[in-house]
């Protein structure tokens, strides 16, 4: 279990029991921390009841702007402007509304794999990564706090992010982003440009 520190949220109010017979029991909130910019948008950590590692290509195939990468078994994806990542242990999501939207988002993605899991005999796995992040999908990735600091040579987040995409520049140009606290983002996003 990741340690908590001053900045930990309250975890409370998780909306979903634990489903008995399912393929996955729960989806543990190990910590809340509040977004960096607005204090009405929290980041957090959940740690899955068993390794999903085998069910990462069957949600490939169903989460439809789903970017994989099938050799470090990392997924992203956007769900309602939050930022979601699956590891085969463990989940991170960054801008959920709160701490309510945070324990909802943490049920449904319980929910999607519980879903996914019952009906993976109709469903082809999907081991390729199927699309390239967007410039504005790379650009929700850099750290807000920053935003449009130039520190990286651009004169905005949305040129150095453009760049990225292009496959012109590295990600270590955004100085901020090599924070210790921005380490998720960071890992996120070298997997999607992998
Ligand atoms: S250094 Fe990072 S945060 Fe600052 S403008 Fe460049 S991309 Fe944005």
């Amino acid at each position: 279990m990741s340690p908590r520190s001053d900045d930990d949220l309250e975890i409370a109010g998780f909306p979903g029991e634990p489903q008995k017979n399912e393929y996955l029991r729960s989806v543990d909130v190990i910590y809340i921390r509040p977004c960096f910019v607005q204090s009405d948008q929290v980041r957090f950590r959940a740690e899955f009841s068993r390794d999903i590692g085998e069910m990462l290509p069957y949600l490939n195939a169903v989460i439809p702007n789903a970017i994989y990468n099938h050799s470090e078994g990392i997924l992203c994806y956007t769900d309602a402007l939050r930022m979601v990542t699956l590891y085969p242990e463990s989940m991170t999501a960054m801008k959920a509304k709160n701490t309510t939207d945070a324990h909802r988002l943490a049920a449904d993605i319980r929910d999607l794999i519980n879903d996914t899991y019952r009906r993976r005999g109709e469903i082809q796995p999907c081991y390729a990564r199927r699309e390239l992040p967007s410039a504005m999908d790379i650009l929700g990735w850099l750290p807000e706090e920053e935003y449009n600091c130039g520190r990286c040579g651009e004169a905005t987040c949305l040129a150095f992010a453009s760049r990225l995409y292009r496959g012109e520049g590295e990600i270590e140009r955004c100085s901020p982003l090599l924070q210790r606290k921005h380490a998720e983002a960071r890992e996120a996003l070298r997997s999607m440009l992998r």
